[in-house]
């Protein structure tokens, strides 16, 4: 989608350093970190959110996962632990309705959230 910014990272016209990248899935550090580790993982086609998901997309939203996975590890979280959150909708908080995970780790996460 033309006006969608996570689109137009997709396809490199807004740049961003990509940190992981294979034909279904794209992860990047968010511009305006929350922990000392926030990276966004989204999948390459435009889907607005995890309400915009189906049957059919069972194995993306794995590899998601897998791939959030696998960053958490590479900087070093297994150990003291991270959270991945996905923003549904806009009292969840969503701004960019282009399907992402965030990965936050490094700090101390509060329960409930805000
Ligand atoms: P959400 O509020 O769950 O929709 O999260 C959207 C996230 O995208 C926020 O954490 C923003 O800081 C992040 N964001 C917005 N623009 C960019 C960008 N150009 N590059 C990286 N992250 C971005
Ligand atoms: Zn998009």
């Amino acid at each position: 989608m033309a006006d969608c910014l996570f689109c137009q990272i997709v396809a490199g016209t807004t740049p961003t350093k990509k940190i992981y990248e294979d034909e279904q899935v794209l992860a990047f550090d968010d511009i305006n970190p929350q922990a000392p580790v926030h990276v966004l993982v989204i999948p390459t086609r435009h889907v607005v959110s995890l309400d915009d998901t189906q049957d059919s997309d069972a194995a993306l939203l794995g590899q998601l996962m897998v791939v959030c996975a696998k960053i958490a590890r590479e900087r070093g979280l297994d150990v003291s632990g991270y959270r991945v959150v996905a923003n549904t909708g806009r009292e969840a908080g969503q701004t960019v309705f282009h399907l992402h995970l965030h990965v936050l780790g490094g700090r101390s996460f509060a329960w409930p959230p805000g």
